[in-house]
């Protein structure tokens, strides 16, 4: 029961959450929200650190962004599958969490398991809500009400439904990043993000400041919802038209 949170980012890889949406999660704990992660694998691929020294910097990232819970579905990295078994495992941890709101990968992408963390994250959250799917003892079946598509460096051809301005948070964001030193120091490019020739985290405050201008603010994260949303009052839209 303590570890139910109100928003849970989802992703593929430990480092993946604080590039795309690192500040909303940030911004989500400043705003008294409990906020949780799942990482999918624990990158025991990746060219650079090993496995146990990944695992320090996710601990030390989820304490940056002052995240009540980090997961690790224990998934094989560049194997990820969606299939019966890793639906059924997060259908668990999903069920362990019982999130509101859930931020997932957004479908397409560079790296083949982030557009399988997409799809496994979306059809699990699903699943997580029927109660004859796997039950477990002393595991309630819940379907997160929402799911946001993290969008942050895509160029395919999809406006942001939203971005949030992260501006406030930019440099917990960014701090966070910073404690996976064994794969960015020294890096020119990062999970969605194509090298330019210039520094990973200089290439990140650029992106960020491109995202944040879109809502006349410094600094942003943008999402995507195949849904449309509601808007109570016109007269208190934001973001100046003309
Ligand atoms: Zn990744």
């Amino acid at each position: 029961m303590s570890e139910h949170v109100d928003l849970l980012a989802i992703a593929a890889h430990r480092d993946d959450v604080e590039l795309t949406c690192g500040g909303t999660l940030a911004k989500a704990v400043t705003a008294g929200h409990r906020v949780g992660i799942i990482d999918l694998t624990q990158g025991e691929m990746g060219t650079r650190g090993d496995a146990a020294t990944r695992a320090a910097e996710a601990e030390r990232a989820a304490k940056t962004l002052g995240v009540t819970v980090r997961l690790n579905a224990g998934m094989r990295d560049a194997h990820l599958e969606n299939n019966e078994a890793s639906r059924k495992k997060l259908v668990g941890l999903i069920r362990e969490l019982q999130p509101r709101v859930v931020i997932l990968p957004f479908p397409v992408g560079r790296h083949p398991d982030h557009r399988i963390a997409s799809e496994l994250g979306r059809d699990a959250c699903y699943l997580a809500g029927l109660a004859k799917y796997a039950p477990s003892e002393g595991s309630e079946a819940h379907r997160p009400y929402k799911l946001l598509y993290a969008l942050a460096y895509r160029e395919d051809p999809v406006k942001p439904t939203f971005v949030v301005d992260i501006s406030e948070v930019f440099e917990t964001k960014m701090q966070a990043i910073r404690c996976y030193s064994t794969q960015f120091d020294g890096a020119k490019a990062a999970g969605e993000i194509h090298p330019t020739g210039q520094d990973l985290y200089e290439l990140i405050r650029v992106q960020s400041a491109h995202y944040g201008s879109l809502i006349r603010r410094r600094y942003g994260e943008p999402f995507y919802t195949p849904e449309t949303q509601e808007v109570e009052d016109v007269l208190k839209l934001g973001v100046q038209s003309i």
